[in-house]
């Protein structure tokens, strides 16, 4: 745990970038602001690392199972082309996952997805209804 990290402490910085879908056993699963790709989420391992090799490796496993259970059912919800995976860190530096299914008549196909183009917020009631058709698939 760190106290100056988004991801250890929950706290307003890292509402302002997107909600909590919910736990899993490794990790914590949140749904990305920015939908300007349909079904954006981060997986955030559940303790405090700035590697994935700092990760014990039982537990490295079970987050990559996670981040496997994750993304498959994010590609069976929104029937996206394809998933792209994305660790960066340089600034937030715990471990997570970008998870961001990619359409093939969409927006940065073909090229690494990015925040450099302009993010699309969703009308709350919208969100909150992405945010519970994942609940619903992960949890059934
Ligand atoms: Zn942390």
């Amino acid at each position: 745990m760190e106290n100056n990290c988004i991801y250890c402490s929950k706290d307003k910085n890292l509402e302002k970038l997107m909600i909590e879908i919910c736990t899993l056993e490794y990790s914590t699963l949140y749904l990305f602001k920015d939908q300007k790709h349909l079904g954006r989420c981060v997986l955030a391992y559940k303790y405090h690392a700035t590697e994935l090799f700092e990760i014990p490796y039982d537990n490295y496993q079970l987050y990559m199972k996670e981040l496997r259970f994750v993304a498959n059912k994010l590609k069976e919800l929104f029937n996206c082309d394809k998933i792209n995976y994305a660790i960066y860190g340089d600034l937030v530096n715990h471990v997570h996952f970008h998870i961001v299914p990619k359409y093939r008549d969409d927006i940065q196909w073909g090229e690494p997805f990015s925040d450099k183009i302009n993010p699309i917020f969703l009308e709350n009631d919208n969100f909150k209804e992405i945010k519970n058709l994942i609940l619903k698939k992960i949890t059934t």
